[in-house]
């Protein structure tokens, strides 16, 4: 019996709630897909989408707040990792991604279904009160501690997702080798192997409408011919528009390998191997060269960079400024969930820019780097999500990532009151967010029409803060 289980009186906040009438809110200025506008009215549908937006005469309304922007959709992270940030940091000769990947096996191989759900309760909270109204989550957390099949990690995430009302779509991950030479998986990744693509989609239909796509974990943990039977099935059972993440060209010493062993370097072999297009998100791309880039752009493929898990990992810059000038696309995910704020993920992409050219406003237009970098993150993310599936809720793929009519309402909402935007006018409170600001700037957040998060605060968050620290105490003393 597994604790959620046993709450049956606590009905989660399903997002997606089904109201008989729509609803209008009023802010003093939205980031609409043409920029800045002041006064605007939105109206909420039942279905928490987007009807219209209109204008209204300045002053002549009770306001709901002050700025509102797109709702940041999170394509990438991996939940259970918010109890490993801190651990895995000593210097021992060898201070490398590789270290970090030992202390995250550990972490994999003791974690329970029960620790999980209050470790990702807590992460999906902060999730909301960082910005992101939606995640795709990559999970390949499958198995029971001792490799035995069932559903009780997923089932875990899914209700910490939903008890924090946080849309979640699942991305199960299918990870087959240790390496590009086809070694068999080592014991710490037991929980996160499956021995063929039947195996691995026979798990993924017993989950249900959640799986919104699949994500070959990376080159190295997919062979060639696996990739193409997985995209084949994928097609079969959900869909050809479900989908498709992978981790791409993180480190160097991936590209080496792959180069060294298949030939090829990481883009290149997989557009090789698969058909690339608009479904399929390449996670970091770090070291992808410029003729991979053009590749994946040209193939309307998109970018999922994770700057501060970059930074924290050491992989590297990804050349974001040359990728957008280029018209590419991009999304951001939270990924090892070390820090959580999609304001300080878009801050660390601009300034990593900065520091590689030694130049300012590296991801700006006529129109400032906060709004641009946010519109371009938030767009990026609502493609990455569609043709997902439902996001939350049965029916059609929901849109996001954009105020706009046909639109999920998601949206996250700033003030003049906050820390780093206190005394700015509408023009230039994204700019001073985005350089400095953080959640206490940070006025609510709506998911859907619904307001989740008010002025940082949450319902039931001091039960689920105690309950983290808690499963955190455990869990390391375990180890
Ligand atoms: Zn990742």
């Amino acid at each position: 019996m597994y604790r959620w289980a046993t709450r049956a009186d606590r009905r989660p906040r399903i997002v997606g709630v089904v109201r008989t009438k729509s609803r209008t809110l009023r802010f003093r200025a939205i980031l609409g897909p043409r920029g800045l506008e002041r006064d605007r009215s939105i109206e909420i549908a039942p279905d928490g989408t987007i009807r219209a937006v209109r204008a209204v005469h300045a002053g002549n309304a009770p306001y709901d707040g002050g700025l509102a922007v797109p709702g940041m959709p999170n394509a990438h992270s991996h939940i259970f990792q918010c109890a490993l940030a801190g651990f895995g940091e000593e210097a021992r000769g060898d201070d490398s991604f590789w270290s970090w990947r030992r202390a995250m096996y550990r972490l994999a191989d003791s974690i329970t279904p029960e620790q999980l759900f209050d470790i990702a309760r807590y992460g999906y909270a902060r999730m909301l009160r960082g910005g992101y109204t939606y995640v795709a989550e990559f999970h390949y957390l499958h198995h029971g501690a001792d490799g035995a099949r069932g559903p009780e990690t997923t089932q875990a995430v899914l209700a910490a997702a939903a008890e924090v009302g946080l849309p979640i779509s699942l991305l199960p991950v299918y990870y087959r080798t240790a390496g590009f030479d086809g070694a068999a998986p080592h014991e710490g990744q037991r929980r996160f192997a499956h021995g063929s693509v039947a195996e691995f989609m026979a798990t993924v239909e017993a989950l249900g409408p959640a799986v919104a796509g699949v994500a070959p974990h990376s080159l190295r943990a997919v062979p060639a011919a696996d990739l193409a039977e997985l995209v084949a099935a994928v097609d079969a059972t959900l869909g050809p528009e479900a989908s498709l993440h992978i981790h791409i060209s993180e480190q160097e010493l991936e590209v080496e390998e792959c180069l060294a062993v298949r030939g090829s370097t990481p883009v290149d072999l997989l557009a090789n191997t698969v058909e690339l297009g608009p479904r399929w998100s390449l996670v970091h791309a770090t070291h992808a060269t410029e003729a991979e880039r053009n590749r994946l752009r040209s193939a309307g493929a998109r970018v999922v960079l994770c700057p501060i898990t970059e930074a924290h990992l050491g992989d590297g810059i990804f050349p974001a400024r040359e990728h957008f000038l280029a018209g590419g696309a991009a999304a951001v995910g939270s990924d090892a969930n070390v820090r959580i704020s999609a304001i300080e993920e878009a801050r660390q992409l601009e300034y990593g820019q900065r520091l590689r050219d030694r130049r300012r406003a590296r991801l700006a237009t006529g129109a400032g780097a906060g709004p641009v970098v946010w519109s371009w993150l938030a767009e990026g993310g609502g493609a990455a999500a569609a043709g997902s599936g439902p996001a939350g809720g049965a029916g059609a793929p929901m849109r996001m990532g954009r105020i706009e009519p046909g639109y999920r309402a998601d949206f996250v909402v700033l003030d003049r009151e906050g820390p780093h935007t206190l005394g700015h006018d509408w023009e230039t409170l994204m700019d001073a967010w985005l350089v400095g600001g953080d959640e206490r700037d940070i006025e609510a957040v709506y998911v859907a029409g619904e307001r989740r998060v008010e002025r940082g605060s949450m319902a039931g968050e001091g039960e689920i803060r105690s309950a983290f620290g808690k499963a955190m105490r455990e869990i390391w003393r375990a180890t």
